[in-house]
């Protein structure tokens, strides 16, 4: 079945994500022959003056925090969309395959804590790396708060030369190490 709910979670968190309009432009997905809703992709200046199409966005809008300067603030009156790590994976892959987007900028807000918050990012980068075998660009936020151990994960998610058996060695070490 055609899961028309999770891109339009997806849609409405990279909506909320939109910050820098000027790099930003809108896009119409067509995916599998369907017209879907509006989403901002925006173009990242990389090393060496490269430009890159991004889907910038978040697991969540929601956050238990109140910085003040922050637009996802948990004293703001606004709408709050959270999506699961393998809604967020499945429908940037579907934007990625339909040729929309060369990369994934992934924020959060935080809900139960950094380790928590952490842990769904790097269920969400798990996912892409080892089950849709994405190669490509992926721009993971850490939280704060977050484990030691999370922090080595998240890099190890990051190198997209680095093979999924190399990422479970690293796994593995990580976790035989601090637990
Ligand atoms: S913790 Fe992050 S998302 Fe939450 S209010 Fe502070 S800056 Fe915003």
């Amino acid at each position: 079945m055609f899961d028309m709910d999770r891109f339009a979670k997806v849609n409405q968190l990279s909506k909320d994500m939109k910050v820098e309009v000027d790099s930003v432009q809108e896009c119409h997905p067509v995916v599998q022959g369907r017209s879907l809703p509006e989403v901002p992709i925006t173009e990242l200046s990389m090393p060496g003056g490269k430009k890159m199409r991004a889907l910038k966005t978040m697991l969540t809008t929601a956050c238990e925090r109140n910085c003040h300067y922050c637009p996802f603030r948990s004293g703001r009156n606004m709408r709050r969309q959270t999506a699961k790590p393998e809604e967020m994976a499945r429908t940037f892959i579907d934007y990625y395959e339909a040729g929309m987007v060369e990369g994934l900028f992934l924020s959060s807000g935080i809900i139960k804590g950094g380790v928590s918050t952490q842990d769904r990012l790097l269920d969400t980068a798990d996912i892409l790396r080892n089950k849709y075998m994405y190669r490509s660009y992926l721009h993971l936020k850490l939280m704060p708060g977050l484990d030691c151990f999370q922090c080595c994960l998240a890099s190890a998610h990051l190198k997209t030369g680095t093979s999924s058996s190399a990422r479970r060695a690293l796994r593995s070490a990580v976790l035989r190490a601090f637990l």
